[in-house]
């Protein structure tokens, strides 16, 4: 009996082997017609490298435990489609399926990239469309598709400041990046050819006009700023800081992956930047996680578009649309073909299924939410800059830590509650840091039962600190050594 229980609820055995050990020797998944032609014959016309007498170690199993099996084990991950996933800077928000039936129209899904212009005019007009609708969006003047994700279009964005520079005489040493920034940032940099120079935030969280004066000369290319930054406060002194860039001859670079906080309601080109990107992955509904395709549009200033990758799709004066390869200025490919196609399909199906009011809607929801968290929570976690926060908040452990309690462990006992985690220990500038965005996707009852259960670990952690530092309790497994499964995975199970 016990036996049984176990097995009708695996996502609660701990038993490897009742999981994953269904083979039974003699088994067979398929019923194959008796060979009609003589073994020999087809030996020699296959080819004998192509014959095998069996298959060694395969498990033996019916279709119908092959579907449970995966059944099973797809059960086990948590989702956007499972539940609150509140995993801030990531923007974990609903992928509407009008997106998925969209990219799947046979146009969308089949048309091959080597195919001539005429045949594929209308993936190019989806591509020429999506483009125009993200420069509305930033207020850009010209949108490139082809960056892969968040961090390449970091990369190609400060390749074009590079470029640019370059051909006005001198590409200059040094980007400056505030201390709160997002890792990929430092790391686009260097790769650039350019060394980072750090800037300090100040008391609320924001860049120190004092410190970016002192650090701002003729070596330094341009700022690399994140707005809203990863606090989730905007810059609100953003045109004095891109006034002072631009006086020294520099240029601005907005890392626009928390673009679902402004769409609709501000345009970073109106604030003085010069070249961002956007992560469709995250703002604009393209599914998102475990390594799937993202894409990192990078969008310019007029004066950036002769640098921007090749080719670009352009609209010709009879209306079809061509690709230009013909850019002598450009940092050439960044990516093969095009760019990861099939996520400007979606997000341009998510564009327009909103619409301008939709989408504000969109980014006045995701403001609300990350609100409304704030405000239901800052009695018991600690807000180390307490100001209105645009699309998420930033909590810091120092209560719970003098309890011997830290960020990691709330989010492992927040597990047990039914909810992904919020992102833990980012920014650096926050100690033990509990980064909390709910995206606009997040019904109000949701919220309060996030809000609940964050409050009633608050509880635990006053009452019973070492039971909270045991947790998870559910889950198949607890403490995973998170170093060494993310460098060494073992992703195949052996008996
Ligand atoms: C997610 C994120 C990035 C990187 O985007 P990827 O698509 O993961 O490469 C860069 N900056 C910020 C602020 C982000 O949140």
């Amino acid at each position: 009996m016990e036996n049984r229980i176990r097995e009708a609820r695996p996502h609660v055995t701990r038993n490897e082997n009742l999981i994953f050990e269904r083979s039974t020797p003699g088994k067979s998944g398929v019923d194959l017609p008796p060979l009609d032609v003589p073994a020999v014959a087809a030996e020699q016309a296959l080819g004998k490298e192509f014959f095998r007498e069996d298959i060694q170690g395969f498990p033996e199993v019916s279709e119908l435990e092959v579907i449970r099996h995966f059944t099973r084990l797809s059960t086990w991950n948590y989702g956007v489609d499972t539940g609150l996933y509140p995993l801030g800077s990531c923007t974990m928000k609903y992928n509407p399926r009008i997106n998925e039936v969209v990219a799947r129209l046979d146009g969308m899904a089949t048309d091959h990239p080597y195919a001539p212009e005429d045949l594929v005019q209308g993936c190019l007009r989806v591509l020429h469309e999506t483009a125009r609708c993200l420069a509305e969006i930033t207020g850009m003047d010209a949108v490139s598709l082809q960056p892969a994700a968040g961090a390449e279009g970091e990369l190609t964005g400060i390749l074009t400041i590079r470029a640019c520079l370059a051909e006005r005489g001198n590409p200059r040493q040094y980007i400056l990046i505030p201390d709160s920034a997002h890792g990929t940032n430092p790391a686009s940099v260097s790769i650039s050819g350019y060394e980072v120079r750090n800037l300090k935030s100040n008391a609320r969280g924001c860049v120190d006009l004092a410190d970016l004066e002192r650090a701002m000369n003729e070596d330094v290319a341009g700022l690399m700023l994140t707005n809203p930054n990863t606090l989730g406060i905007f810059e609100s002194q953003i045109r004095e800081i891109a006034d002072l860039v631009h006086a020294k001859g520099g240029l601005v670079y907005m890392d626009g992956a928390n673009m679902n906080a402004l769409v609709c309601v501000a345009r970073p080109a109106d604030f003085g930047v010069d070249v961002m990107h956007l992560n469709l992955h995250k703002t604009f509904t393209t599914p998102h996680g475990g390594g799937g395709p993202g894409s990192g549009p990078v969008a310019v200033k007029k004066f950036l578009e002769p640098y921007l990758p090749s080719p670009t799709v352009e609209q010709a004066s009879d209306g079809t649309y061509r690709l230009n390869y013909d850019r002598p200025k450009s940092i050439g490919r960044v990516r093969a073909f095009f760019g990861n196609f099939g996520m400007a399909v979606r997000a341009l199906a998510y564009i327009l299924a909103n619409g301008p009011e939709g989408l504000r809607q969109t980014t006045e929801d995701a403001v609300l939410n990350a609100n409304y968290v704030m405000s239901q929570l800052k009695d018991l976690y600690e807000l180390p800059y307490d100001q209105p926060c645009m699309h998420e908040c930033v909590f810091s452990d120092r209560r719970q830590a003098a309890r011997g309690v830290r960020t990691g462990d709330i989010a492992k006992r927040l597990i047990d509650y039914g909810f992904h985690p919020y992102t833990t220990s980012f920014p650096l500038i926050v100690p033990g840091a509990l980064m909390i965005e709910p995206t606009e996707s997040a019904a109000k009852a949701e919220l309060d039962a996030f809000i609940d259960a964050m409050r009633a670990i608050a509880q635990e952690v006053e009452e019973n600190p070492e039971f909270v530092l045991k947790a998870p309790y559910t889950t198949r497994v607890t403490r995973l050594d998170e170093a060494t499964a993310a460098r060494r995975p073992v992703l195949r199970w052996k008996s």
